[in-house]
């Protein structure tokens, strides 16, 4: 596809996400759009049905869905662990976002499953001062757990892939780092060729694992 039919086939989905939320208003730039205003919420998980309205500004790249959205908040609760420093939501791991993003999700799709159980989660945090989601914990540990959980490693095994990343050292034929003697390629190959193959997966790989080198230290 074109790029710009990319991103006239985003802009549609844009408008139709923005029919339904009258109080957000879109900015665009050379290399996004910038939805910002008031958005109202209706988000079920489980039994429990959050209604509300949060002030918000999501950052959606020209190139969705090859590159993710990005949330931020105008009110954040000050204890609230899933900030980064430049103020953006911590909606999930890259691999995580990564490997959804693979199946070319809808914006909706993409709302839906990270900016929602966001804001899901942090409306919880402000009531009750805890987490809804257990299963994945917050923070740094919460990138980890995705690793340790949804890609079956080891804290070493991910440490392990993280500096076959940095050094360049993937080779498909060579036995997978997660010991289970299958070959990379037909291993773990699939979640690890697409991050290096591209320069900026790469490095937003490579800054989280920094993210959770450093809080590790903590
Ligand atoms: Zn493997």
């Amino acid at each position: 596809m074109e790029e710009g039919e990319i991103i006239d086939l985003l802009l549609i989905q844009i408008k139709d996400f923005m029919s339904e939320q009258p109080n957000l208003h879109c900015k665009e730039d050379d290399i996004s759009f910038s939805l910002e205003g008031i958005y109202v919420y209706c988000i079920q998980y489980k039994d429990i049905i959050l209604q509300g309205e949060c002030n918000i500004k999501l950052l959606i790249p020209k190139k969705y869905p090859i590159e993710a959205p990005t949330l931020f908040l105008k009110e954040v609760p000050s204890k609230m662990e899933h900030i980064y420093t430049d103020g953006s939501c911590c909606l999930a791991s890259f691999g995580e976002i990564y490997h959804f993003l693979l199946n070319n999700p809808s914006l909706k799709e993409f709302v839906e499953r990270f900016v929602d159980s966001f804001i899901f989660s942090l409306e919880w945090f402000k009531k009750y001062g805890n987490y809804p989601f257990g299963e994945r914990k917050h923070g740094f540990e919460g990138l980890l757990d995705y690793y340790l959980t949804d890609w079956g490693l080891t804290e070493k095994q991910y440490w392990d892939m993280v500096i076959m990343v940095f050094n360049d050292t993937y080779r498909g034929h060579a036995n997978c780092l997660c010991g289970s003697n299958k070959k990379m390629r037909d291993c773990h190959g699939k979640y690890i060729l697409p991050i290096i193959k591209d320069e900026v997966f790469k490095n937003r790989f490579l800054n989280e694992a920094c993210y959770i080198y450093e809080g590790r230290k903590r």
